[in-house]
């Protein structure tokens, strides 16, 4: 349920402060201690799990829900122009704190944040060969 070494568990206890900004019965949002730009939040469930392959199904439906409410908010409220949703899913993927989250970014047309891979043509072949290892069957 709870993880007592957990950053975030402590901020579902109380233990830990943060700006909470939504809740529901399964997730809380708070916002980022450093944020990407301005309205940056997380979405966690409140039962821990370490990342995307071992939350509970419903617990990440839950997330995605409350996800999309907050970026529907950051346009509204915050005059994002559009949001980045984020989930880092192993350190290998820049993942820090192992309890599962969604980063809500609201973006902006003029703030910083570039993509972190150069888009260009991949190798067909490559990709083909890919895609026959992560196909179903
Ligand atoms: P990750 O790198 O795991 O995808 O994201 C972890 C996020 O948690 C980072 O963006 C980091 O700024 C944020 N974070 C780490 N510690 C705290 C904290 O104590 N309070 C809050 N509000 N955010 C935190
Ligand atoms: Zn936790």
């Amino acid at each position: 349920m709870s993880d007592p070494n957990c950053i975030f568990c402590n901020i579902l206890t109380g233990d830990v402060p943060a700006t909470v900004v939504d809740e529901d019965d399964r997730t809380i949002a708070f916002m980022d201690i450093a944020p990407a730009t301005r309205g940056h939040a997380l979405v966690i469930p409140r039962v821990h799990a370490p990342d995307l392959l071992s939350v509970d199904s419903e617990d990440l439906a839950a997330v995605a829900i409350a996800s999309k409410r907050l970026a529907a908010r950051a346009k509204e409220r915050l005059g994002a122009d559009g949001v980045n949703l984020l989930n880092s899913c192993g350190a290998a993927a820049w993942q820090t704190v192992f309890h599962f989250h969604v980063h809500v970014i609201p973006r902006y047309r003029d703030d910083p944040l570039r993509l972190p891979w150069v888009p260009g043509a991949g190798d067909p072949d490559e990709i083909a060969a890919a895609a026959q290892e992560l196909a179903r069957g």
